[in-house]
């Protein structure tokens, strides 16, 4: 049976490394980590994803807005807020929501936010040092960083002689983790929906990365056996056996044929999820100490 590797435990180590951290910033330089964070429109999904993280800002003694704009907002008077976030020494880290409504581009509304303060790392600096191999001046996406900090709590720093496989290109995790396991000296192959064989190449990888947005996708015989598996897939299923109408969260890995093989694995909900959001707060910490000009805390 393999390993569980508990992203709630991790996440609160994070957490309290942020806490400490940030009244250590505070007494010494009068500075307090700012976050903004800006919602369009009503969707019930994205009000729980950004109330839950003003409250875990506020957990972590941080300065907290949030700033509501109706569904019917324009990109001018969104691009205005940007502007004024931008602009304003109390804020240190800006998170717009995704997605905006389809009459906003949300291209043009990122790449408006200032780079030091783009906590979510989608700013094109920000993703082109973490490509140039620059991670250490980049802000980068909090769910790769976070699974990253998983991988290496199994393997250490250095992934060298490793093989990677990360299942999902998409900006927001498959090419950054594709950086950061490159980075770190893993051999790395991404997959997605144009992949052939993917079961083979699956099970060639020491570290196997799915984030594909496909429930239990990946089964046991698609993974290597001893390898670290990290499932990145939120979905909801149908789960008539908690009632009628229930559902339940699943990752992209089936989990219950993967962890007879898997040496460490992820679960979902409880992995990568509560990871996610402590690396935001780890990453406006980071700004915060950037912007008062002292050393940050590495995570
Ligand atoms: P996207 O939909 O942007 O990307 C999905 C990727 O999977 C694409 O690259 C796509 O390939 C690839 N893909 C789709 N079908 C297949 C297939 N049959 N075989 C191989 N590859 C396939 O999703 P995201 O990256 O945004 O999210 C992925 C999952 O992670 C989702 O379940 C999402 O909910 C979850 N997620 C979880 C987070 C967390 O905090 N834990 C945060 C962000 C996302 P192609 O490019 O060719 O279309």
């Amino acid at each position: 049976m393999a390993k569980l590797i508990d992203g709630k435990l991790l996440a609160e180590d994070v957490i309290s490394t942020v806490k400490s951290e940030t009244e250590k910033l505070v007494a010494a330089t009068k500075v307090t980590p700012g976050i903004a964070v800006v919602i369009v429109g009503e969707d019930p999904a994205s009000q729980v994803y950004v109330a839950s993280k003003g409250r875990k800002a506020k957990e972590c003694g941080f300065h907290s807005v949030q700033h509501t704009l109706a569904e019917t907002a324009t990109e001018q008077e969104l691009l205005a807020l940007i502007d004024e976030l931008n602009n304003d020494p109390a804020i240190h880290g800006i998170l717009v929501q995704l997605p905006l409504p389809k009459h906003i581009d949300e291209s043009l509304v990122i790449q408006a936010i200032n780079p030091d303060k783009d906590v979510d790392g989608f700013h094109y600096i920000n993703v082109g040092k973490l490509g140039a191999g620059d991670a250490a001046s980049a802000f980068v996406p909090c769910t790769p960083a976070g699974a990253m900090i998983m991988i290496e709590r199994q393997h250490g720093h250095d992934l060298s002689g490793l093989t990677a496989v990360v299942i999902g290109r998409s900006n927001i995790v498959g090419k950054p983790m594709f950086n950061l396991l490159l980075s770190a000296n893993a051999t790395v192959t991404v997959a997605h929906s144009r992949t052939k064989n993917l079961e083979d190449l699956a099970r060639s990888a020491d570290i196997l990365v799915a984030a594909v947005g496909r429930p239990q996708m990946v089964k046991g015989d698609w993974v290597k056996p001893g390898a670290t598996v990290i499932d990145v897939g939120i979905n909801r299923i149908p789960a008539p056996e908690k009632g009628e109408g229930k559902t339940r969260l699943v990752g992209d890995v089936d989990f219950d044929s993967a962890e007879k093989v898997a040496g460490a694995i992820t679960p979902v909900p409880g992995g990568v999820g509560p990871m996610t959001i402590a690396m935001l707060m780890a990453n406006t910490l980071v700004a915060a100490c950037r912007a008062a000009k002292v050393p940050a805390p590495k995570f």
